[in-house]
C-alpha cells in the first residue's frame, strides 16, 4: 500500500469522464488499497479514482462504518433533500452549502465483481452523490449555494 497524490481543483484530470472497470486486475487491487490508505491519511470520508489521477469508475467511501469499495457505481434511486456543508479533498481548506438527496440507493460491483447494492441516508447519501459526481468530471463547487468558505482543516469533515 502506498499513499497517492491527491489532485486539486484546476487539474484537468478532475474534469474528465471516467471509464468503467471491466476486470479487477492486480493493478486495480493496488489502486483500491492505495485509495483507502490515502483517504484515511487525509481524513476524508470518500475518494474517487480521478482524484488520484486515474480515470476509472471507482470510489471508496467510509463514513465511519468501514470502507465501501464501489466499482462502476450508479445511483438507482434518490429521494428527499438535505442541505449542508460539503468539502472535498481536491478543494483543500474550503467548504460550501450543497443540497443533495437525503436517501439514495446505489448499485455497484465489489472487488470480486459481484453486483451489490447500498442504501444510504444523510452523510452516506451525500458522500455517494459527491463521489459519483467525480466520475463524470464534476466537483461539488459547481453546486454550491452561495460562497465557498474557509474551514479549519482538522475540524471539518472532508469528502
Ligand atoms: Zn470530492
Amino acid at each position: 500500500m502506498a499513499l497517492r497524490e491527491i489532485r486539486v481543483q484546476g487539474d484537468p484530470v478532475l474534469g474528465k469522464v471516467c471509464k468503467p472497470i471491466t476486470e479487477v486486475t492486480p493493478k486495480i487491487v493496488d489502486l483500491i488499497d492505495d485509495m483507502i490508505e490515502t483517504m484515511y491519511e487525509a481524513n476524508g470520508v470518500g475518494l474517487a479514482a480521478p482524484q488520484v489521477g486515474i480515470l476509472k469508475r471507482l470510489v471508496v467511501i467510509d463514513v465511519g462504518e468501514g470502507p465501501i469499495v464501489m466499482i462502476n457505481p450508479t445511483i438507482v434511486s434518490a429521494d428527499g433533500e438535505q442541505t449542508g456543508s460539503e468539502g472535498c479533498l481536491s478543494v483543500p481548506g474550503k467548504a460550501g452549502q450543497v443540497t443533495r438527496p437525503n436517501h439514495v440507493v446505489a448499485r455497484f460491483f465489489d472487488e470480486e465483481m459481484n453486483e451489490c447494492e447500498v442504501e444510504g441516508t444523510e452523510l452516506l447519501a451525500r458522500a455517494i452523490c459527491h463521489e459519483l459526481d467525480h466520475l463524470d468530471g464534476h466537483i461539488y463547487v459547481e453546486k454550491v449555494e452561495g460562497e465557498l468558505y474557509d474551514v479549519n482543516y482538522d475540524e471539518e469533515v472532508e469528502e
